[in-house]
């Protein structure tokens, strides 16, 4: 088996020589254990956290250790004492990061068999980032139908399914900023965007001016710096804020960090609030999330993208590739 390995804490931006490509024997798997062989993981941008040594919602990786997150497999092998599984199970597991693995079975959840829904979409659209789009929206950002609402990161895994389901929602508009002319001609051709720009092309507070001539009601900010200032900017009084993500801060290092910004007295002018939340904490909302938006995949109302990298060997290409924006939708790794 192989598996990736965290070999040194990255500083700034990561490169390949933070890390390690390894192969190892499995073991037979133990009592109450399996054996996974992976088919899909998933790369996340909160996976740079997990590479400093900081507490944090989640433990850091440790170092020479394979680092994990959502995966989905077969099982290939099946402990002694293990009832509920039976190898060609699909099982959705943390073990990201390998092409094969050793897993509780109590870890792992057989894919839900649904027509027209394939079983990677439990990593994006039907998983972590969809639930996250889904109670970032309507729990944290308390959206309401007629609200304005803005999405950064609005073509990635999350921001691309929360514009939709505001649309589903009766938004009266939504606005999505990206980082390439590709990606914004998708959100509005393709996802119902009623306006989106390049993040690149301008400065974010003067581009959301002109998007959001009525101002926004909800901010959905998985980026922070430039884009929370606009979104402040603009926002009307007791408009509302999930705070999801900043990903234009985690590759800050302490002596070179990303401005934040500079308008925060606006928030007690205009009553916003502004509510961060981390997804594990919403898991009792997964089964009323899966409930209302899996037919709207199964449908076509709500559409995804994944973008996906081959192979385990190219696993840091594909998080890489992240972290520069190279994905469109869910960033996946295939072990084929
Ligand atoms: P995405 O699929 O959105 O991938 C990350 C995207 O971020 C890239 O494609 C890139 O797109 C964009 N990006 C990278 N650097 C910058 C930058 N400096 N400024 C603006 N955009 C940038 O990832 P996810 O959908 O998985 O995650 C989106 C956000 O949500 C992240 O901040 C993540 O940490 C957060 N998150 C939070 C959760 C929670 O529980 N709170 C759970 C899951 C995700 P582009 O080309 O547009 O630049």
């Amino acid at each position: 088996a192989h598996e990736v390995h965290l070999a040194r804490r990255p500083q700034g931006f990561p490169t390949h020589d933070d890390f390690a490509l390894v192969e190892r024997e499995l073991p037979a798997p133990a009592a109450g254990e399996v054996e996974v062989a992976n088919r899909y993981f998933s790369v996340d941008p909160y996976m740079r956290g997990r590479m400093n040594d900081v507490p944090s919602y989640v433990p850091p990786f440790q170092l020479d250790r394979a680092m994990d997150g959502r995966s989905v497999g077969e099982v290939t092998a099946v402990g002694p004492d293990v009832t509920d599984l039976a190898v060609g199970d699909l099982v959705l597991g943390n073990l990201a990061w390998r092409d094969h693995g050793i897993s509780k079975a109590k870890h792992l959840q057989k894919v839900p068999d649904v027509e027209g829904v394939d079983a990677k979409a439990y990593l994006g659209v039907l998983g972590a980032p969809g639930l996250t789009a889904w109670v970032g929206l309507l729990d944290h950002a308390a959206f309401r139908s007629g609200d304005a609402v803005f999405v950064s990161g609005a073509a990635g895994a999350v921001g691309s399914l929360v514009g939709q389901i505001a649309k589903q929602k009766g938004a009266s508009r939504v606005i999505g900023s990206a980082g390439s002319a590709e990606k914004v001609s998708w959100l509005t051709s393709e996802l119902g965007y009623d306006v989106a720009f390049n993040y690149k092309d301008a400065p974010v507070r003067e581009q959301l001016a002109k998007a959001a001539p009525d101002g926004i009601d909800v901010y959905f900010d998985n980026v922070g710096a430039d884009h929370l200032e606009a979104a402040v900017a603009v926002a009307n009084d007791y408009a509302r804020v999930a705070a999801c993500g900043a990903i234009a801060h985690y590759n800050d290092t302490d002596g070179d960090a990303t401005p934040g910004p500079d308008n925060l007295f606006q928030i007690v002018k205009k009553r916003l609030r502004i509510q961060g939340f981390i997804v594990s904490d919403s898991l009792d909302r997964f089964p009323a999330f899966l409930e209302e938006v899996t037919p709207w995949v199964a449908d076509g109302r709500v559409r995804f993208a994944e973008t996906v990298t081959d192979g385990i060997d190219h696993a840091v290409d594909a998080f890489l590739g992240l972290l520069r924006g190279e994905n469109t939708g869910k960033a996946l790794v295939k072990i084929s």
